[in-house]
């Protein structure tokens, strides 16, 4: 990591910064006993695996040189992010940690540098403890048991399910947000996905249609199908494979499912985000704290500055941006400063004079890219 601190320091920033609790994620629960009594039709599985065969993607990265590894990152990266957003994450990722091994022994900076921009970094928190505990417990070999897998850090029912399927041929399901849809809309299962019910409806009929033979196709084939024809807004229904017993296609009702999240409102929070520049150009960034939101990353700072000892000018307000979490928007307004300080700092790993042309390997949080990306353009 590069940069101009020194420990020999004149000047102590004290800034407070918003803490807000970190939400942790829930796995979903094993709860296939509740679903409803479902029988399979075997023609929907091999409807589905004719159709990949003939039309899905066959050429994606993570397709290539299969093993648990590139499997469990690609399923990683692709919750809740589009796979044309992820193919260069994946690429620039795997180049830098080609094995589990490399990921394990990365600094934490190196990892979350790798994860910048694609939002959501717990998941490349939890991607390096796993890797760190897939070393330690396993000897850098993945488990192959759902059970084993499911207690690593980060991986859900549907990831666990995922590795087990395309790397090991385990006889096993997934439950994805492109699989869920398309078999809410296939078998008309009314209700948002996130209760617990109806998570469990749409297990029993994600594990009663997968196939004893070719689970791996079959895996890939069902987020293929979801992500290509039965999309969120547009689905293409006369190329589907299994619009002759798509129910919410029979009822002309698609668009009922799956079912909305129940709308709430979210509180509005706000901060105040300072962009201190030196005389080299260089801008001040402060490392979060290991929890709350941003956990980990490099912002800027926030809360009361020491204007005097930084020798700050009046500052120039920026309109305010909004940032949305899943539970809060957070409105901030930028304000930029000229300092003319020497700047010297104490706690190098907690501090960094940021260089605009030659940027530090760090993790930076969204929106300061973003102001970060405006002030090198004005
Ligand atoms: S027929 Fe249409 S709605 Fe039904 S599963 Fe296929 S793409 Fe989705």
């Amino acid at each position: 990591m590069k940069n101009d601190l020194n420990n020999n320091a004149r000047f102590i920033f004290l800034i407070k910064t918003v803490h807000i609790k970190h939400v942790s994620k829930t796995r979903p629960a094993n709860t296939a006993s509740h679903a409803k009594k479902i029988v399979p039709s075997a023609a929907f599985s091999t409807r589905v695996l004719k159709w990949f065969d003939q039309h899905g993607r066959k050429d994606l990265p993570w397709q290539q040189n299969i093993n648990a590894y590139r499997v469990w990152v690609s399923e990683i990266m692709l919750q809740q992010t589009q796979v044309k957003t992820v193919i260069p994450y994946f690429e620039a990722f795997m180049q830098r940690f080609p094995t589990i091994q490399s990921l394990a022994k990365a600094s934490q900076d190196d990892v979350l540098h790798h994860w910048s921009g694609l939002g959501y970094y717990s998941r490349a928190r939890n991607l390096h403890k796993s890797a760190q505990q897939v070393c330690d417990i396993y000897s850098g070999d993945f488990p192959q048991s759902i059970e084993q897998l499911i207690e690593l850090p980060g991986i859900g029912r549907s990831t666990a399910g995922a590795i087990a399927a395309i790397a090991f041929g385990e006889h096993c399901s997934i439950l994805d947000g492109n699989v869920k849809r398309v078999l809410a809309r296939h078998f008309a299962v009314e209700g948002w996905p996130g209760k617990s019910a109806v998570a469990d409806h749409l297990w029993g009929y994600a594990e009663a249609h997968t196939p004893k033979q070719r689970v791996a196709d079959y895996t890939q084939a069902m987020m293929d199908l979801g992500a290509t024809l039965c999309t969120r807004s547009k689905p293409n229904c006369p190329e589907c494979p299994v619009q002759q017993s798509c129910q919410a296609l029979a009822s002309n009702q698609i668009a009922l499912y799956p079912g909305k999240k129940p709308k709430k409102v979210i509180p509005v929070k706000t901060t105040e985000m300072h962009i201190v520049v030196n005389t080299e150009g260089h801008v001040l960034l402060q490392k979060r704290p290991p929890t709350g939101i941003w956990a980990s990353l490099w912002s800027l700072p926030e809360g009361e500055l020491l204007h005097q000892q930084l020798q700050l000018d009046e500052g120039q307000r920026w309109p305010e941006i909004r940032h949305t979490f899943s539970h809060f928007h957070l409105d901030i307004t930028p304000i930029q400063y000229r300092s003319n300080c020497d700047h010297t700092l104490m706690e190098p790993d907690q501090w960094l004079w940021y260089d605009l042309n030659q940027p530090a390997e760090v993790g930076l949080a969204a929106p300061v890219s973003k102001l970060i990306a405006k002030l090198k353009t004005s």
